[in-house]
């Protein structure tokens, strides 16, 4: 039976508003997962219509991750909450080693949310997906009243296939271990931030979101015999290295001179009062390696368009403590400690 046949009318994607019917369970709710989500992100999987999608089982061993985004606004530079949604579960698959596979998507709509809107974030998300070489293989829509959301929030989990014999975790970094980073710190954050302020800078700074799994795969293809590898997200760079010192027992000496960041977003950063080392990335890896290994991951990085700005940023040192210290540009030392509270509240 053709979509035609079954609904009198088509959803009208220009003008129409997400209203409480299509979270009902109803025809209202088949009509807009067919014709919204389904037209772009459909495939084999998805095609199948039953309460669960049916995946080949595969060799190695399963990563799963699951990551809720509530950002704010829908739609900034560089990006937008469907691709966002994409790259941020993508990306903690792709970080434990891992080929991501699949995704599967809830959404929390809003009542009276276009749905011109809604459809963009389809097209973005199938996107996103297509780049990264994942399927949404199953998803769930929700309506809540008017006022009860904030127009979209998207809960994704990711599935990827681990080869044997690969472990890479937060508690692998040893003393004389060099750390490096992908890319420069910062622009996710800064790009929502001057969004959300209202501010216009000289030349426009775009977030990063990105699906990081081609640099991954580069990297773990160079040979280099990695120990962790982490995207810095919310927290930014502290708030990771915080955690991997603490999990490893160990410190951690960076270099400030060697850490990237953007002139313009270091110049928004002291305007928004900001410090580039806990603002969220979404493009962006740390990864810690023995030190005889750097050079080759170093290059491997570099030779990889995601990882051309990658850089060794410090070392991995022996403290009980496990405090993250940096050496600053004008020689001094500073602690480099997680943030107290939210200093970006719906950043991703
Ligand atoms: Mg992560």
């Amino acid at each position: 039976m053709s979509s035609e046949v079954k609904y009198a009318r088509r959803l009208d994607l220009k003008n129409g508003r997400v209203d409480m019917s299509h979270g009902g369970g109803g025809r209202a709710m088949l009509q807009l997962i067919s014709e919204l989500f389904a037209r772009p992100l459909g495939n084999e999987y998805l095609a199948q219509g039953d309460d669960g999608a049916c995946l080949p089982a595969a060799q190695g061993r399963l990563v799963v991750s699951t990551d809720s985004h509530v950002v704010s606004p829908l739609f900034f530079p560089g990006g937008d909450i469907g691709s966002l949604a994409v790259h941020g579960t993508v990306n903690d698959v792709a970080v434990m080693g891992a080929t991501p596979l699949y995704l599967t998507a809830g959404f929390i709509l809003e009542e009276g949310f276009p749905l011109a809107d809604l459809a963009r974030i389809a097209v973005s998300m199938a996107r996103a997906a297509q780049e990264a070489g994942v399927k949404l293989v199953a998803g769930d829509t929700k309506v809540v009243e008017q006022g009860k959301g904030d127009g979209v929030f998207i809960t994704t989990t990711g599935i990827g296939i681990l080869p044997e014999g690969l472990h890479l975790s937060g508690n692998q970094a040893r003393p004389g271990d060099v750390v490096l980073l992908s890319g420069s710190l910062g622009d996710h954050g800064v790009a929502i931030m001057s969004q959300r302020e209202n501010l216009s800078f000289a030349s426009a700074i775009l977030s990063d979101s990105a699906a990081l799994n081609g640099l991954t795969s580069a990297m773990l293809a160079s040979g280099a015999v990695l120990r962790v590898m982490r995207d810095p997200t919310r927290g930014g760079l502290a708030a990771t290295l915080n955690e991997i010192a603490q999990q490893s027992g160990v410190g951690i000496h960076l270099e400030e001179a060697a850490i990237p960041v953007k002139p313009e977003v270091e110049a928004a950063c002291e305007l928004l009062g900001l410090d580039p080392l806990n603002i969220a990335n979404e493009g962006k890896l740390i990864a810690i390696c023995a030190a005889e290994d750097a050079e080759k991951l170093l290059a491997a990085m570099r030779a990889h368009p995601q990882g051309a700005q990658a850089a060794i940023i410090g070392r991995v040192v022996e403290d009980a403590s496990a405090f993250v210290q940096m050496k600053t540009r004008f020689g001094g030392r500073r602690m480099v400690d997680w943030l107290s509270g939210e200093q970006l509240p719906r950043i991703c």
